[in-house]
C-alpha cells in the first residue's frame, strides 16, 4: 500500500474524467514546507503565518517575514502557488506581545483580520514582505476571518497601499499577485456570489465555517458530533460558496480538515471543488482516491447527499457509492 502510493509521488491529480485538481499542503513554517514538497504537495493551499508571531518576545520584523516567505516560495519553484495567509491572532491563538484584553468568547472576538485591519502597522509590514517576496514565486494574499464585503475592501486597499509604497521605492514585487479569501464565517458564505465578483479566489475554511454554523466551540470534545463538515448545513453552504466562485470564473480551494477526508473528497470533487489544502501527510492517499474516481459520477453524487439528513447517512452512502475509498 505504502509503495503504491510513493509511485504516485510525480503523478498528476486528474480524476478518470480528466479534471484536474491541485493537492496542496496546509503548513506552519518554512521547515513544513520542506516536509510537505517531500510528502507529493503540489503547492501550499494554507501557510498559517501566526505561528511566526507566537513563542517569541518580539514581532518579526518585515526582513524575517520576507527570508520566511522566500524560502517557501523557493521550496516550491517559481509556479506551484502557494497561498499566504495574514496572521489569525486570537481565537486558540494568543500573542502576548500585542497585550489584547481578555476575552469571554476569544472565538467571537477580536481577531485575525479584525486585529490587523485595526492595526495597520502590524498589517502593513506583513504585507510588504509577502510582496516582496512574490518577485521569488507565486505566493497569492489571503485574509482570515472576512465577515463582511466591507473588511474585504478596507484589506484590499491596504494591498494596494503597500504595492504603492514599493513601487515608489523602486522594490520588485508581482503586480498581479492573487488576492482572496477565507470563507470561514457563515455570513461570507452567504453572500459568496457578492465576494466573488472582487476576489481573486476563495478558500473555504471548514474548521471555523463548521463552527460558526453550528455555534459550537471546535474545540469543545463533547461537540464534537456538531463539528462535523458532513453535517448537511455546511455542505449546502459549501456548495454556495463553489457554485458563486465558479460563476465568475474564480478558482476555489478548501484549506479546512476536511479537504483531506476520504468520505468528503468525492463530494467535493462532485461540487466542482478545485484546490484541496490539507495536511501533507493526506496528500498522496487524495491523490490516489482522486484518480480513481469519475467528476461526472461524483455530481450526481454530491447532488444526492445534499439531500441527505444527517452526517451518518451522508458516510453511509458514500462508502456504499464509492467504494474506492477504503
Ligand atoms: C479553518 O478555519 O478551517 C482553517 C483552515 O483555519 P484555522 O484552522 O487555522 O482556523
Ligand atoms: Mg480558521
Amino acid at each position: 500500500k505504502r509503495q503504491e502510493l510513493q509511485a504516485l509521488m510525480g503523478a498528476e491529480s486528474v480524476s478518470l474524467d480528466g479534471v484536474h485538481v491541485e493537492l496542496a499542503a496546509n503548513i506552519g513554517s518554512p521547515a513544513d514546507a520542506e516536509a510537505a514538497k517531500a510528502k507529493g504537495a503540489e503547492g501550499v493551499g494554507l501557510f498559517r503565518t501566526e505561528f511566526l508571531y507566537m513563542g517569541r518576545d518580539t514581532l518579526p520584523s518585515e526582513d524575517e517575514q520576507y527570508e520566511a516567505y522566500v524560502s517557501v516560495a523557493k521550496t516550491f519553484g517559481p509556479n506551484a502557488p502557494v497561498v499566504i495567509r495574514t496572521m489569525d491572532i486570537g481565537g486558540d491563538k494568543e500573542l502576548p506581545i500585542l497585550d489584547l484584553p481578555k476575552e469571554d468568547n476569544p472565538f467571537l472576538g477580536y481577531r485575525a483580520i479584525r486585529i490587523s485591519l485595526d492595526r495597520h502597522d502590524l498589517f502593513k509590514t506583513q504585507l510588504r514582505a509577502v510582496l516582496r517576496a512574490s518577485a521569488y514565486g507565486n505566493l497569492k494574499v489571503m485574509f482570515p476571518m472576512i465577515a463582511t464585503l466591507a473588511e474585504w475592501r478596507a484589506a484590499k486597499a491596504v494591498v494596494e497601499q503597500c504595492k504603492d509604497e514599493l513601487r515608489a521605492e523602486g522594490v520588485a514585487f508581482n503586480e498581479a499577485i492573487e488576492c482572496g479569501i477565507m470563507i470561514e464565517i457563515p455570513a461570507a458564505a452567504l453572500l459568496a456570489d457578492r465576494f466573488a465578483s472582487e476576489v481573486d479566489f476563495f478558500s473555504i475554511g471548514t474548521n471555523d465555517l463548521t463552527q460558526y454554523t453550528f455555534a459550537a466551540d471546535r474545540m469543545n470534545e463533547k461537540l464534537t458530533a456538531l463539528n462535523d463538515p458532513l453535517q448537511p448545513a455546511v455542505l449546502h453552504l459549501i456548495e454556495r460558496v463553489i457554485k458563486a466562485a465558479r460563476a465568475e470564473g474564480k478558482w476555489v480551494g478548501m484549506c479546512g480538515e476536511m479537504a483531506g477526508q476520504p468520505h468528503a473528497v468525492p463530494l467535493l470533487l462532485g461540487l466542482g471543488l478545485q484546490e484541496f489544502s490539507m495536511s501533507a501527510g493526506s496528500v498522496l492517499q487524495a491523490r490516489a482516491l482522486i484518480r480513481k474516481l469519475d467528476q461526472s459520477r461524483m455530481a450526481q453524487l454530491a447532488a444526492e447527499a445534499l439531500e441527505l439528513e444527517s452526517p451518518e447517512a451522508i458516510r453511509a452512502f458514500v462508502e456504499e457509492r464509492v467504494p474506492e475509498i477504503r
